[in-house]
Formats: structure tokens, sequence, C-alpha cells
């Protein structure tokens, strides 16, 4: 397969979890891997694909439970190029937002194998889908920002905080779950309304798919209480009070609420 010689390296985008938001660049690849070096959130239905004599090595890192640390995921990769081996690095989502792949090029670039992207469709496009509703609105969401509300350990979020609290925008919070009670906080301090409208979908596209819709000062208790353990994306803004999303618990957290 001439896109994918021996001793080369594809970083390989998997999407949010249903094997069927694969694209069929991705899936052909998977096909042709001698190895795949995947992520504790790759979907069970994606690493299906995988066909039995091929070796699927799991190089996780969920937050808290480090399995491997990148260098040696960097390293592992460039060792089985080196070895001859058809290397796939699998990544949940797309692999150029918040996956740490530039680590994995750049090692290996510096061995001299080859390596490429393929990408996929991203956790905020699997939660609007989710959702059914568009991200930007004409003339109230101009824009759109991924962020990552991910700190390291016993360290503050250190993230510009006017900038992000923009009432035209959308802001898609990765791996924010930990942080919720400070992005509302933080968000509200720099002027955005207590009432923004806020959406979170845990594990989007997959069968355990739940969604809630809050607002901005009362998602500190939603994410507490209405979040499991999943991959849960926060969306902030004006865009996600449309489409009549439906709003169970932003009325049961409302009403528990003193006046
Ligand atoms: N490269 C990935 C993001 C990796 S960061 C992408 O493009 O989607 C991991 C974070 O992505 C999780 O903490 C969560 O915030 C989000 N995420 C990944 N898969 C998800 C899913 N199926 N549902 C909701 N959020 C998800």
């Amino acid at each position: 397969m001439s896109e994918f010689p021996p001793g080369s390296v594809w970083l390989v985008g998997a999407g949010p979890g249903d094997p069927d938001l694969l694209t069929r660049k991705a899936e052909r690849l998977l096909r042709h891997a001698s190895v795949v070096f995947h992520d504790a959130l790759v979907g069970r239905g994606v690493l299906a694909l995988v066909r039995d004599h091929v070796r699927l090595v799991p190089v996780g890192k969920r937050s808290g439970r480090h399995s491997k640390d990148q260098r040696s995921i960097d390293a592992l990769i460039v060792e089985a190029a080196m070895a001859g081996e058809r290397v796939v690095r699998l990544k949940g989502g797309d692999p150029a937002i918040f996956a740490r792949a530039n680590e994995e090029i750049l090692a290996c670039r510096k061995a001299g194998v080859a390596v490429r992207i393929c990408p996929g469709v991203t956790a905020a496009s699997a939660a609007a889908a989710d959702l059914g509703l568009s991200l930007t609105l004409r003339g109230l969401a101009r824009k759109l920002t991924f962020v990552t509300a991910h700190a390291r350990a016993g360290e503050q979020l250190d993230l510009d905080w006017r900038s992000l609290a923009d009432p035209q925008a959308t802001l898609a919070v990765y791996m924010g779950k930990a942080a919720a009670a400070e992005l509302s906080a933080r968000l509200i301090e720099a002027g955005l309304p207590p009432d923004t409208p806020v959406a979170m979908v845990e594990n989007a596209s997959l069968d355990a798919r739940r969604h809630f819709t809050t607002r901005l000062d009362l998602l500190p208790l939603a994410a507490k209480t209405a979040l499991g353990e999943g991959p849960a994306l926060i969306l902030v803004g004006q865009a996600l009070g449309e489409a009549g999303v439906a709003s169970a618990l932003t009325g049961r957290i409302a009403k528990s609420l003193p006046a």
C-alpha cells in the first residue's frame, strides 16, 4: 500500500467513539497496520475493526491514572517504525486537537521516520450532533473556541478568562469536568451573564451518551450531580440555548436553589 509503507507512522483520528464516524481512510489504514497503539478513549467499536493478527497496544492516559508517559509512547512508536512495522497511532477524536500529536510527530521526524495525520471527528462536532444544534449562530455566535481545562495536579487553570468570556462565542471545553466549578466562577467574574446556556455531553456518539443543559451559574452543581465516568464535553454560549434542547435538569437544579 503506497500510502502506508513499512517503517512509517500514521496518527489516525478514531473519532468520538461510534465506529460509523471513522473516516474511510482511517478504516483503510487500520486494515493495513501491523501494530496499533491506542488511547484509552478510543471506542470499543473502533478497536473491534482491528484484525486479529494485528498487535493492539493500549498506551492510554486517563487523568490521574497515567499508564505510560508521553516520552515512552514516543519511543514505542519510533522503535516500532524503525523495526519496519506499519504503525497506526490511534487517538480519540481528531489527532490535532488536544492529543499531544506534536511530541509524536517530532519524535518521528527526529528519527527520520515518515509520519502523517489522518483527521477524525472531534468531540465538539459529535456533541453538537447529539444535541441537534449548531455551534455557530449567524450574528450571535461568530466564534468557536476549543479550550482545554485540564490543569496539572495541584495547579490552577491558567487561562485568559477575559478573552474566553466572549458573549458572541461558543466555548467547547475539553477535559473540563474537574474544573467545572472554576470555569463557571471565572467566566462569570470575567463578564459572561450567569444565565448563559451551557450543555454537557457525556459519551458523545456512543449508546451510553447523555446530555444535559443548564446555565453557567448552575454548572458546578450540574456537573457534580449529572456527569458519570465517561468523557464529557462542556459547551458554553448562546448557541446552546437554541433548538429547544431537553432541559429537565435545569429545572430540577433551579428548583433546588434558594430563591
Ligand atoms: N482529540 C480528542 C480530544 C482529546 S482530549 C478530540 O478531538 O475529540 C479528551 C477530552 O475530549 C475528554 O476529556 C472530553 O472532554 C472530550 N471527549 C472525547 N471523547 C468524547 C466523547 N465521546 N464525548 C464527550 N467528550 C469527549
